[in-house]
């Protein structure tokens, strides 16, 4: 888009959010608080408070999730094909992009690689772990450690069964570790290379957010270790990632499944670390994202396999294992996720980068969030999202910009 393009279809973005501010009365004053503009956080409460769950809510097994469903007849296709090197042409399907995606692979978020589990080790003054002065003085210095490593964002949770695979609570119970927090981190992935989705040069963005992911925790588990509280590093298999985030205040769930955060929006991942120690916790957030998504529904409109849904909000049937019973919330169909990843030979965050919520900081998203946590006119932020061509299909143009845009 060209610069006089871009200031017409500003003003003309302005004047539809002025237009609708006007006509709309129902329009509540916007909540600015600590967290930033338009977030309203829940202090003192807990994602039982923000998050409706009935009695089906019962214990969930990680050998259910589409992720380890491997042996399964519907993904054992895209297990096969997406460690096959790609023969086709251009620039979505090639060796080079395959050999990028493999470099970007080194750990696939296998914390093992670092440390997954370490014991608390003796102080070598009195064999004593590090006191602090209190939970407060102990979180300041570890979420500062988690920024240290590269994390983009930090949040603590308590620790809550509830929320972890009945097969980690079994591992913990063997290890005789007794976690009392959870520290829980961001990682950013790379916004350029996540456009080029739903393609395999777009897969090395995760693949590479996952090997990031797994250093991050790795070290700050050591750091923990040290001063002589037990930790245990952990990737997606490791406690479910968006219940956790939103109770460490991270941000809200979302249509298409996965975390929106207030100032990254959806390009990152998330990684725990589990340990002894007492932490202050933080409270779960809210900035709009439910009723941004009742109207909005861009992920599902571009899901190239339809398992992005139209409804609302609803308690899963139990026709799909994969889906957890007794929560409220936009389920997914993984299912039909996977079976696409198996079609094309690579994985898909194409939800991800058509979000209104996935740019970089510039002022059209700030002026988006705006209008994002604005009641009553928020679904105007799609309209603008499309007029300003974002989320459309990758191009050659768009590959050559990853490469143009890495400084060296
Ligand atoms: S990853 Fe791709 S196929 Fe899966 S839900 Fe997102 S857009 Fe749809
Ligand atoms: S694309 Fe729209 S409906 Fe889907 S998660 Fe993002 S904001 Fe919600």
């Amino acid at each position: 888009m060209n610069r006089r393009d871009f200031l017409k279809k500003s003003a003309l973005a302005a004047g539809v959010v002025a237009g609708s501010v006007a006509v709309s009365s129902a329009v509540k004053p916007i909540e600015v608080e600590a967290k930033g503009f338009g977030v309203k956080e829940h202090k003192g409460k807990t994602i039982y408070d923000v998050v409706e769950m009935n009695d089906e809510f019962g214990p969930f097994y990680w050998k259910d999730t589409i992720f380890s469903r491997k042996s399964d007849p519907v993904k054992s296709n895209f297990f096969a094909k997406i460690n096959a090197p790609k023969e086709h042409e251009g620039f979505d399907h090639n060796l080079f992009n395959y050999a990028l995606a493999q470099g970007s692979n080194l750990s696939n978020g296998d914390t093992t690689l670092f440390y997954k589990f370490r014991k608390g080790q003796p102080n070598s003054v009195d064999g004593k772990p590090h006191k602090f002065k209190d939970k407060k003085e102990a979180s300041y210095y570890i979420k500062r450690a988690a920024k240290f490593y590269k994390a983009t964002d930090v949040g603590i949770a308590p620790y809550d069964a509830n929320f972890m695979y009945v097969e980690n609570i079994e591992e913990f119970k063997e290890l005789g570790f007794k976690p009392k927090s959870i520290v829980v981190m961001c990682v950013l992935m790379n916004h350029d290379i996540l456009k080029l989705y739903p393609t395999l040069a777009g897969m090395s963005g995760a693949w590479l957010g996952y090997s990031n992911m797994a250093e991050i925790a790795g070290k700050l588990g050591v750091f923990i270790s040290e001063l002589g509280y037990s930790s245990y590093a952990g990737g997606n298999e490791w406690g479910m990632a968006v219940p956790l985030a939103i109770s460490a205040g991270l941000g809200e769930g979302s249509r298409m499944g996965t975390l929106i955060h207030p100032e990254l929006g959806t390009g990152f991942r998330i990684v725990k670390v589990f340990t002894e120690l007492e932490l202050e916790y933080d409270s779960p957030i809210t900035f709009g994202v439910e009723d941004f998504c009742n109207n909005c529904k861009k992920c599902a409109d571009n899901c190239p396999s339809g398992a992005i849904y139209k409804v609302g909000k609803a308690y899963a049937d139990g026709s799909n294992i994969s889906t957890r019973k007794g929560i409220k919330k936009w389920a997914t169909n993984s299912e039909k996720c996977y079976e696409y990843w198996g079609e094309v030979g690579n994985d898909c965050g194409r939800c991800i980068t058509v979000c209104p919520y996935f740019k970089n900081n510039t002022w059209v998203h700030k002026l988006s969030k705006v209008v994002a946590s604005t009641p009553g006119v928020n679904n105007v932020a799609r309209y603008m999202d499309d007029m300003f061509g974002y989320g459309k299909l990758p191009t050659e143009d768009t590959y050559k910009k990853f490469w143009e845009n890495i400084e060296i």
